[in-house]
């Protein structure tokens, strides 16, 4: 099933098909539609490309390199590269770091900064979340102490993605311990190669490195590599989380995993049914549809709105991050014992590629889902800020 809602955008919908049926490259496509580990040459190949035609970074403004598009043709953007099977693009320096140094950043850290953000030559990864601070980010105790012309800074950030990868650090730091909570809190970009700055892996439940702790031990960092005044960071990291929860409502990608699943679910398994012939698993399905075209109008109305994102993104946050957990432990129930880890079938030269081989993977992607409800904020937070904005 397949609604545009935007049929005056068609013609730009038609554009981005045809580019991504010409340039996104088989061995990546089908990586992702399989559900396949990704490498960072996948993801640096993508962006490149993307770059050289002018789409690396498909929400900036055309001052800064950007196409210059509305938000709705981003919104068709993102849909289209999510149903074909491109990478994801890596949201930090993009869709993070980047509106920040528009806002706030000084013009020598943007002319240093976002060129190598949009052509893939630079890698950014998070520095917010510390032991004991997530939810409650405002107590972290990284602590950044002058010294001349530079920081000095001592502390431990953990569950920062893809750190193993990372050139630079967008940190949180603490700059005044007097102060209250949010009001000693700086903004800071950290070279991951300078002295002090280590990486320790963290295995996720489905056995991927996708999340780190960082150390920093009496890391060097020049005074101006701070961006915004000293303890304006809480205004700017929440200027941030608005971006990155807008961002994360990923209906391109329920769209194409719910394809994916009814591929699955039409599949006769061992027993000679298909999960489909189940009529409470149909209605499941149907349910999965519906609610993944009212998170799409629902996107679709919010950013119509004037202004920066406000406290709708926790609504999109949490639609659709609950959505894509419900499709993934359908596509467990639909694969049925094909999901269960470590299937060995798998390795008979004539297992069924669909119902089998992609299907050994589904179980430990259903784990790594689970993450989605608490990266970006937890669902928790997420309702407590939408409880405070509807004054309840
Ligand atoms: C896969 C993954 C990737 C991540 N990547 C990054 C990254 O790149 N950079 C980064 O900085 N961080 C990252 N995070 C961290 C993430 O932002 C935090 O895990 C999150 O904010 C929750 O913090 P916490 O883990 O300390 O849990 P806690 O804050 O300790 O929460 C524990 C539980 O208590 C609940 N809770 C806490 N406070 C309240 C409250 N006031 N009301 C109701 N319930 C509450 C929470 O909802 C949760 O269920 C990542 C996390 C994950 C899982």
């Amino acid at each position: 099933m397949n609604h545009d809602f935007l049929p005056e955008l068609a013609p730009f919908r038609a554009e981005i098909q045809d580019f991504l049926a010409a340039e996104l490259p088989a061995d990546i496509g089908a990586r992702v539609l399989a559900g396949k580990r990704l490498r960072k040459e996948d993801i640096t190949r993508w962006q490149r490309i993307l770059h050289r035609r002018g789409w690396g970074a498909p929400s900036w403004p055309a001052e800064w390199g950007g196409p210059g598009w509305s938000t709705l043709q981003q919104i068709v953007f993102d849909d289209e590269c999510a149903q074909a099977g491109a990478p994801p693009q890596i949201a930090f320096g993009l869709r993070m770091l980047a509106p920040v140094l528009m806002r706030f950043g000084t013009k020598e850290q943007r002319n240093r900064h976002l060129p190598g953000i949009a052509n893939g030559d630079v890698w950014w990864c998070q520095g917010y979340s510390e032991p004991g601070s997530g939810s409650d980010l405002a107590s972290l105790k990284t602590r950044a102490v002058r010294d001349g012309s530079a920081y000095v800074i001592t502390g431990q950030k953990t569950w920062t993605t893809l750190a193993q990868h990372a050139d630079w650090i967008f940190c949180l730091v603490r700059t005044d311990s007097a102060a209250k909570p949010q009001e000693g809190i700086s903004f800071v970009l950290i070279d991951m190669h300078a002295p002090g700055v280590s990486v320790r892996p963290i295995i996720t439940v489905d056995g991927e490195h996708e999340i780190n702790e960082v150390w920093l031990d009496a890391v060097r960092v020049p005074l101006d590599q701070r961006v915004g005044a000293e303890n304006q960071g809480w205004t700017i990291a929440k200027f941030l989380l608005g971006h990155e929860r807008s961002n994360i409502a990923g209906a391109g990608v329920a769209k194409r995993e719910l394809a994916r699943l009814r591929e699955l679910a039409a599949k006769p398994g061992t027993d000679g049914r298909a999960a489909l012939d189940d009529p409470l698993f149909a209605a499941r399905l149907a349910q999965l549809h519906i609610d993944a075209l009212a998170l799409e109008i629902t996107q679709l109305r919010l950013v119509q709105r004037e202004g920066p994102p406000g406290s709708e993104s926790s609504m999109l946050k949490i639609l659709g991050s609950e959505l894509l957990q419900r499709i993934s432990e359908c596509l467990v129930h639909a694969a049925g014992a094909a999901a269960l880890p470590f299937e060995h079938a798998a390795f008979e030269p004539d297992f069924d590629p669909v119902a089998g081989d992609d299907a050994a993977l589904l179980a430990a992607k259903y784990g790594n889902l689970r993450k989605l409800s608490i990266y970006g904020g937890t669902n928790e937070i997420q309702h407590n800020i939408l409880a405070r904005a509807l004054g309840l």
